[in-house]
């Protein structure tokens, strides 16, 4: 798990990554600008693509009148540039991440690693071909929250955990502007908003309990104009004994919840919002709230001294390869309503 660099150690002073951006949409202006805008002595954004130019033109001009262009292709050529943040549709992962490879970029791609296990699987091959620093923007990864929680699992603030339970429950109107992106609507890769959002929950489950080994899911499709399916019940267990159940709804009607219950043989550890609490019979609660960006400064922190200190990147296309591999054998099992098992390699 990822482990954030000594904030009182002085980092020896580097050159700033020269970076391009493909894709200029909700995830680049929202959640990936605002954490590269403040870490301008690491990553110099130099160019940005956006295959329509309303989109590219409003990036460059958010970020300071950088060039843009409409053809990924252009950026791709672009000498100065060393590492391309890939933010586009997922069924463009595949594509894009090979061809920014064949030029010689480093690449930050958008999780799930791709559309389907036959592209994912290709990803794995370009991870192992090429020397240039790969990695998967899963932000769960290097969300403080689970950090913490995985700090606190480690001391045995809760003894053995054995047990662990999400419910994540929402209402996705056609207003929301997740939804009202077309690539969604009519994806290109199974399990629509299930699989789109349950990856981050899955690196979760795996980074704090280890692989997954089992499982069986139902699925539900209660309001079609989002996806294929939008409610899931996914019932696991891990490679550390620990069971799981993870409840994820995107059509709960008047409700909502994102709350997780970690039962441990000597406690229990609570998350809501940014809140871990731990209880234990004979102690008082312990809670703390924990300031987070949901872990963006992070992925590119480590993408930088990846690139920079070769270090290894935590979030690696392997890693995003078995959260993918677990999404889809969840959703196969809810269709023939059968456990799925993965063999030990
Ligand atoms: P989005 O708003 O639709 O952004 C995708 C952008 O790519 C759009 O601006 C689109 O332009 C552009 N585009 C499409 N095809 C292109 C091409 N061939 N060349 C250049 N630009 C092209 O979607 P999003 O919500 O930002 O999601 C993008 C990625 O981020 C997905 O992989 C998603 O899973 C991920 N994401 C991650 C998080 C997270 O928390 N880690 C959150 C949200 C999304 P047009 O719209 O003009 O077609």
């Amino acid at each position: 798990m990822y482990k954030p660099m000594d904030q009182s150690r002085k980092e020896i002073t580097m050159k700033p990554i020269k970076l391009g951006i493909i894709g200029c949409g909700i995830a680049a202006k929202d959640l990936h600008w605002p954490a590269l805008s403040r870490m301008r002595e690491k990553f110099e954004i130099v160019m940005v693509c956006n295959h329509t130019a309303e989109k590219a033109k409003e990036f460059s001009q958010m970020a300071g009148n950088i060039p843009y262009v409409l053809d990924y292709k252009e950026l791709l050529g672009n000498k100065d540039i060393e590492a391309v943040d890939i933010i586009l549709p997922i069924h463009l992962n595949y594509q894009v991440t090979r061809d920014a490879l064949e030029a010689g970029k480093h690449v930050m791609v958008e999780k799930p690693l791709a559309a389907n296990l036959e592209e994912a699987k290709q990803m794995l091959e370009l991870e192992r071909k090429y020397k240039e620093v790969v990695m998967v923007a899963e932000n769960f990864r290097y969300h403080p929250i689970f950090l913490k929680t995985k700090e606190y699992l480690d001391q045995g603030k809760i003894g053995d955990p054995y047990a662990v339970f999400w419910n994540h429950f929402c209402h996705l109107r056609m207003d929301n502007k997740y939804a009202k992106t077309l690539w969604r609507l009519n994806h290109q890769y199974p399990g629509g908003f299930i699989t789109d959002g349950g990856v981050h929950n899955i690196a979760v489950f795996r980074d704090l309990f280890g692989d997954i080994i089992s499982g069986i899911s139902s699925t539900k499709s209660v309001n079609r104009t989002i996806g294929e399916i939008d409610s899931m019940s996914f019932q696991f267990t891990t490679e550390k004994n620990v069971n799981g159940v993870f409840n994820t709804y995107y059509s709960a009607n008047g409700y909502s919840e994102n709350r997780i219950l970690i039962l441990g043989k000597e406690g229990t550890i609570i998350i809501q919002g940014d809140r871990i609490q731990i209880k234990r019979e004979g102690f008082p609660d312990v809670e703390e709230t924990i300031e987070s960006d949901w872990g963006y400064r992070g992925e590119f922190e480590d993408f930088y001294h990846a690139i920079r200190s070769g270090r290894k990147v935590v979030s690696s296309f392997f890693e995003a390869y078995r959260d993918l591999e677990v999404m889809i054998a969840a959703l196969d099992s809810a269709e023939q309503w059968k456990h799925f098992t993965f063999k030990k390699e």
